[in-house]
């Protein structure tokens, strides 16, 4: 386990912020966790993969483990399912790349999307319809309080929209150490989202041709970390009553909601744009143009400048609309 102390988390987090964390260690392999739990004793760590979905501070005072642990395989394989293992430092759209190029259905939709493999299941990450969970067979983690390791099922990590057991009861305990997912060789297609309906027809549609498509959909949309810093959706879309629905409805018939069994989800990007902050930026930080739920950092700026420009846009968007608009990325303070 390689161990640095003052550590600069630039680098470690797609908004690029400046953060000094008080020590960075890097889990390579299974067998650096029980050293980490020992030089922990119980201390608070957080626990970072590709730092997609953070918005750092300038300070941590705290442990960080940074998951690194590589492997992926074929375990096996029947006429109806392919079961593949896959370690928690893989990075999720390489392996996205992987399975679609030997021919394998499930996760073709969910291309593009930054971070690791280990990350993938805290947030049950999804897009273009699919969810992560659609697929998981079982999700192996590390128990950092009591030194096992652990098995679950997909009941047992209480996936939803964006949520799982990782992000309540086992918060910055269980260090995710690998994935098995259950992927088909029998055409599965996903096309009801918008853009990605016009293949619906299409002949010979392969898993490599919908990434490769989704991919092109994202790259023209939402804004390359590489380039410009953000963490993807900042908030997550709120999902309110029918009866609060209608409200809205009648103040803004154009507003746009998706049917979630008795409920509607809003679509946080057009409450944001409707309140006036699509592409407003103010100093080092601001509202992506072309997607209002992506905040961005132009460079040189502090993270505290983000988290204010969100608070400004929850509270615009609650007194205008009543919804509150729950952060997706994950916000400071962390530790304690
Ligand atoms: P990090 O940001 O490092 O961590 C995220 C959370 O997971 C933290 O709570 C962390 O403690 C925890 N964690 C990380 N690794 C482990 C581990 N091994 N064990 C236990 N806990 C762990 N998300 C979507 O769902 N759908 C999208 O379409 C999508 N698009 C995005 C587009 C862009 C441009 C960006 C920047 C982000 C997007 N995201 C999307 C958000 C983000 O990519 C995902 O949440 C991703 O899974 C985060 O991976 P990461 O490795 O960077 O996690
Ligand atoms: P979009 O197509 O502009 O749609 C806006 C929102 O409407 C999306 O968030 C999506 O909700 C919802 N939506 C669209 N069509 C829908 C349908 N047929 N049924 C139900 N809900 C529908 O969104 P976008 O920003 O370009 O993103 C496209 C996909 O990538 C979305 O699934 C989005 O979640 C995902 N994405 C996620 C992040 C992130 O950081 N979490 C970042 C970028 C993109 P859902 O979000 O519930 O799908």
């Amino acid at each position: 386990m390689k161990t640095e102390s003052n550590a600069d988390l630039t680098h470690f987090n797609t908004f690029a912020f400046p953060c000094d964390a008080k020590v960075l260690y890097s889990i390579d392999s299974d067998e650096d966790l029980p050293l980490l739990r020992q030089e922990l004793r119980n201390a608070p760590c957080l626990i970072l993969g590709g730092g997609s979905n953070f918005l750092l501070p300038e300070k941590l005072d705290c442990a960080v483990a940074h998951i690194n642990i590589k492997g992926k395989k074929l375990v096996n394989e029947n006429d109806r399912r392919c079961l593949l293992e896959v370690a928690a430092g893989e990075n999720w759209h390489e392996f996205v790349q992987w399975t679609v190029s030997q021919g394998l259905w499930g996760i073709e939709n969910l291309a593009l999307i930054p971070g690791s493999v280990g990350a993938a299941p805290v947030q049950n990450i999804g897009a273009y319809g699919v969810e992560l969970s659609n697929v998981i067979d079982w999700v192996e983690f590390y128990h950092l309080k009591t030194g096992e390791f652990i098995r679950l099922t997909p009941g047992e990590c209480q996936f939803s929209y964006r949520q799982s057991i990782f992000k309540t009861e086992l918060k910055d305990a269980a260090v995710i150490t690998r994935v098995g997912l259950r992927l088909t060789r029998t055409p599965n297609p996903q096309l009801d989202y918008g853009p990605l309906q016009s293949f619906q027809h299409s002949d010979n549609l392969t898993p490599a041709f919908i990434a490769a498509k989704v991919a092109e959909i994202r790259q023209s949309k939402l804004p390359d970390p590489g380039v410009l810093g953000n963490a993807g959706s900042f908030f997550k879309n709120p999902i309110i009553s029918d009866e609060h629905y209608r409200v809205i409805k009648q103040a803004f018939p154009d507003v746009i909601a998706y049917p979630q069994q008795k409920q509607w989800k809003l679509a946080a990007g057009w409450l944001i744009e409707k309140v006036n902050f699509k592409g407003l930026r103010k100093g080092a930080v601001g509202v992506h143009q072309h997607q209002a739920l992506v905040l961005v950092h132009f460079g040189g700026g502090k993270s505290e400048q983000l988290l204010a420009l969100a608070k400004e846009i929850q509270q615009t968007v609650q007194s205008t609309f009543g919804v509150l608009l729950e952060k997706e990325v994950r916000t400071y303070p962390f530790c304690g």
